[in-house]
């Protein structure tokens, strides 16, 4: 499958990026068992962290996930077109005088993130359910701590179904922020008794139960990030992209180097190769001279300034035979996805939702 509506096939030639839906659903249930006692939903925003909402979605949907999560109202109105009508999507940006046609349209539940959110679904529709977000130290979105009883006062009509918040530090278990987060969460769930709660991302799941509350919000466990000491997530995208040039560098310059800024030398002898992927399919500049590809299962570190299109990396150590459009694994089941991260001073998250519009899609189910 394949999203281009070429006469030719350019997959050879062009970076691809191989979803393992069968991983996604892994994931899901490796997430939805470590937390028994509470529904695990899906967090599908920014086109299911690059590896395409609805594909995924339906996947996921069939594995028995009845509970979504979107950003943007764009977002929630295309997938409740891929899911049908059972399923609740929560729009974490809340409601907006624009967008509240298109949510009661599409039985999308807004996120309420402030008293101004609330005036306008109060004004828009009365009884129809909704969430608010508490803020309880991220300082991001939500309704503050010492808004409550205002905030409670000013919703006595309003059908508040679910109570969420969201955690700053959940990534690092030893984090005091966890617990302190936590006990503001109890207190805010006393003003709402009745209602359901919802706490955690993927590491709030890997915190432990007192976590969980009735619903989880995993986003990047799904697509094979967010690990942890109780969570191995299977990989989920494979990016790989074709050799183009195989070569070693001419030595007649005072001091060879390889690409933009002439900055990383290449002495003779060395191997190198160019492969088509640059800043424009999402391998982020900051791997210049620190990233990595897998080329016949040996590691070749990128050796100069990432390129829009090209990048150029140490074949030295490869002993089998390499041929123009062999491919490289840049993200993979041998190119981890937490080892690229650090290696671009980024997090996991960043490289799934930056890989570009070339790098063509394939679904593996
Ligand atoms: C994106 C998001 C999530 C998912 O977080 P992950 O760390 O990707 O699991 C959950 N809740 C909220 C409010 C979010 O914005």
């Amino acid at each position: 499958m394949n999203d281009t509506m070429n006469s030719f096939d350019s997959s050879t030639t062009s970076p691809t990026v191989a979803i393992d839906l069968r991983a996604v659903v892994a994931n899901w249930q490796m997430l939805d068992a470590l937390a028994p006692s509470a529904e695990t939903g899906a967090v599908v925003k920014a086109n299911a962290y690059g590896t395409g909402m609805g594909t995924v979605a339906k996947a996921l949907l069939e594995a028995g996930c009845t509970t979504f999560f979107v950003a943007h109202i764009e977002e929630a109105t295309a997938l409740r077109g891929v899911v049908g009508d059972g399923p609740t999507i929560f729009l974490f940006h809340g409601v907006h005088q624009t967008t509240i046609t298109p949510i009661l349209e599409n039985a999308i539940t807004p996120v309420l993130n402030s008293m101004y959110e609330l005036k306008l679904w109060n004004a828009a529709k009365p009884n129809t359910p909704c969430a608010i977000h508490i803020d309880t130290g991220m300082n991001r979105l939500g309704i503050q701590m010492s808004e409550l009883s205002a905030f409670k006062e000013a919703s006595k009509s309003t059908d508040i179904m679910w109570v969420f918040s969201h955690l700053a530090c959940s990534d690092d278990p030893e984090s005091p922020m966890n617990a302190i987060q936590l006990e503001r969460f109890f207190k805010a769930l006393e003003y709402w008794p009745d209602a359901k709660a919802s706490l955690s991302n993927t590491c709030g799941i890997a915190l432990g139960n007192a976590y969980h509350f009735d619903l989880t919000r995993p986003g990047i466990g799904l697509y094979g990030g967010g690990q942890s000491k109780t969570f191995i997530p299977k990989a989920v995208a494979t990016i790989s992209a074709p050799i183009l040039n195989i070569f070693e560098a001419d030595q007649s310059s005072p001091v060879p180097t390889v690409g933009y800024g002439g900055e990383t030398p290449t002495p003779a002898g060395q191997k190198l190769a160019t492969i088509a992927l640059g800043y424009a399919d999402g391998s982020l500049r900051s791997l210049s001279n620190s990233g990595f590809v897998f080329l016949k299962d040996v590691k070749c570190p990128i050796i100069c300034r990432i390129s829009m299109d090209l990048i150029t990396i140490d074949i030295t150590n490869v002993t089998q035979q390499v041929s123009i459009l062999d491919r490289v694994e840049f993200l993979g089941q041998h190119a981890h996805i937490e080892d690229q991260a650090i290696a671009a001073n980024t997090i996991t998250y960043e490289l799934l939702t930056g890989m570009g519009p070339r790098i063509q899609r394939t679904y593996v189910i």
